[in-house]
């Protein structure tokens, strides 16, 4: 097999306590895995600061002045993960022919990157790394995750069952990715939109090596709000169903209070406010939905998603390198 310039992408906010490990040990990995013959001299490691406010960007700087292998994107400010991520992927894909993204804290077990190139190499655009257990995990971490991998489920967004950002994506994909230019960003969901060949690496995920987690609730939680919204209007949907139904039982009621009346059975005035409250109501969130329905096409069509993805062309223009 032939070997290929690889980049890693790792996106750091904060993270001085692990770095100087984490570029030991990826610097050592990489050199592995050039004479192993897998890779080419020309790969690279590219950490990504995402505004971090202590010694991160400093090291990352000293990093690259000590080794060539180790390359440095300074972001702004912080923009998120999911961003900075991007930045790097989007930064570097002239110049590899693909790119793996893993976390800076080494979480993901990093011996298996050679099995992401394999794969790549057998012809693979985009590699997924799937982990095996989350016994590693916080009771807390691991069932929120669970229920997270439900609810998208449940609104029809296919994303890949345990896996979190590390995946190798070529050139050719990464381009292709570039041309989805929603600000709010959720990768999982959106990478296997693209299609194309792929396949899967599973790996045990270790706990962080030190520091604390730069996930917190309030961000995870961000995280899946974005999940859902960005690639559904389900949401929307559900309030047109509830209308509906609210306005159907008012109608039932309607014949039952109706027939309940002639018969004498109620209250006089029970019946007339009782049916309007569920009948106004139903009315009112179909109204809702309906004007949803819309907002919802607006916000589809105002993401301007490439709406295909040509994957081969046969043919003299072809030859265009993709
Ligand atoms: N990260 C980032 N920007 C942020 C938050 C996190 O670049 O605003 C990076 C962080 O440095 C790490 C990765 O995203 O490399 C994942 O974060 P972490 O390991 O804290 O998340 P967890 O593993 O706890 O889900
Ligand atoms: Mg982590």
């Amino acid at each position: 097999m032939e070997a290929i310039c690889l980049f890693l992408v790792v996106p750091c906010y904060n993270e001085e306590a692990v770095l100087e490990d984490t570029m030991a040990k990826l610097t050592d990995k990489l050199e592995r895995m050039m004479v192993r013959g897998l890779i080419l001299p020309s790969s690279r490691i590219v950490f990504v600061d995402d505004g971090s406010k202590d010694r991160t960007w400093a090291m990352i700087a000293g990093g690259h002045e000590h080794s060539e292998l180790v390359d440095g994107i300074k972001l702004a400010k912080n923009s998120g993960h999911q961003n900075a991520v991007l930045a790097g992927m989007l930064s570097v894909m002239d110049s590899c022919d693909a790119v793996i993204t893993l976390d800076a804290d080494l979480q993901d077990d990093i011996e298996v990157l050679d099995r992401f190139v394999e794969e790549y190499q057998k012809g693979s655009q985009i590699v997924y790394g799937v982990r095996s257990c989350r016994d590693k995990d916080t009771f807390f971490k691991r069932a929120s995750a669970q229920s997270f991998y439900r609810v998208l489920g449940k609104m029809g967004i296919e994303i890949v069952y345990n896996h979190a950002d590390y995946r190798l994506m070529s050139r050719r994909v990464l381009h292709e990715l570039s041309n989805y230019k929603e600000v709010n960003l959720f990768l999982r969901g959106i990478v296997p939109l693209l299609g194309f060949q792929t396949s899967q690496v599973t790996y045990e995920r270790r706990e962080r090596m030190a520091g604390e987690s730069k996930y917190p609730l309030k961000k995870m939680l961000a995280l899946a709000m974005d999940g859902i919204t960005s690639f559904s209007i389900k949401p929307i949907r559900l309030i047109s169903t509830m209308g509906i139904l609210l306005f159907l039982t008012s109608l039932i009621m309607l014949i039952v209070f109706l027939v309940k009346d002639f018969m004498g059975v109620t209250v006089a005035g029970w019946s007339t406010i009782v049916i309007s409250i569920w009948g106004i109501g139903g009315l009112q969130l179909l109204a809702i939905g309906i004007i949803g329905e819309y907002i919802g096409k607006i916000y589809m069509e105002a993401k301007g998603r490439p709406r295909y993805i040509v994957e081969k062309y046969l043919g003299s223009a072809g030859a265009v390198r993709l």
